[in-house]
């Protein structure tokens, strides 16, 4: 027999949790993100218990630091020993609409990104956004600027030059499954896009500047478009 035993690699990871799942009865998975690896799958034993010192830092949108016993490939859940965290994000907690903001952000993150592959760009944009939402007044332009920026750093979206059949430019069109198109080639399902509502979009995508982002005049009936035509 083999009694040969592996040292436990501890790792200290600084990370948020996107995802808090209930496990059996006293455990959490969490779905944490990290600069350095991306999307980590761990799982905190008795963190659900009422006694647990973890119990809080398990919770979503905290910054923290992991503790973990992180195994080697083929190994896709991590024991996490211990969470200390670094920010509770209270002003999420204080309001719903907040709330909802960041928990579309992360949903965002979860849905786009491959667990264990990094994405520092995008960690840090996520940052930015979760930050501003403290302070923020327009919180649909933030979650449709980080929603059109996170489609472009996967490559799924850009602004065309013209019409993705001719190649002609327009100053408005029509946005179909991510391409554009003109009026002679708009394939039967795609969305009218006006001219300002371009300007919106190009702004939303493009623009670094988050006052700017903000000050967008952007109506439920243009996010709903975005969503359909690009999401
Ligand atoms: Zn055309």
């Amino acid at each position: 027999m083999n009694t040969t035993k592996k040292p436990k690699c501890l790792i200290r990871i600084q990370g948020i949790t996107l995802k808090s799942i209930d496990y059996g009865e006293y455990d959490k998975i969490l779905h944490v993100f990290t600069r350095e690896e991306g999307i980590l799958h761990l799982i905190a034993k008795g963190a659900n218990r009422p006694t647990s010192a973890n119990k809080t830092g398990s919770q979503s949108l905290i910054d923290a630091e992991f503790l973990t016993e992180k195994k080697g490939e083929g190994h896709s859940l991590h024991v996490c020993r211990e969470i200390t965290p670094s920010d509770y994000r209270l002003y999420l907690r204080d309001d719903i609409d907040k709330l909802r903001t960041g928990c579309g952000l992360a949903h965002a993150v979860l849905r786009s990104q491959i667990p264990e592959h990094p994405a520092p760009p995008l960690f840090s944009l996520f940052h930015i956004y979760l930050d501003r939402i403290k302070v923020s007044a327009n919180m649909p332009a933030l979650s449709a600027s980080f929603a059109l920026k996170l489609l472009r750093y996967e490559g799924l979206f850009a602004l065309p030059a013209g019409c993705s059949e001719c190649g002609h430019f327009f100053p408005d069109g029509f946005f179909s499954e991510k391409l554009f198109y003109c009026a002679d080639h708009r394939p039967e399902k795609s969305l009218f896009f006006s001219e300002e509502e371009f300007q919106i979009l190009f702004l939303l995508a493009y623009s670094r500047e988050i006052s700017l982002i903000e000050s967008l005049p952007i109506s439920p009936e243009l996010i709903k478009k975005i969503e359909i035509a690009l999401y």
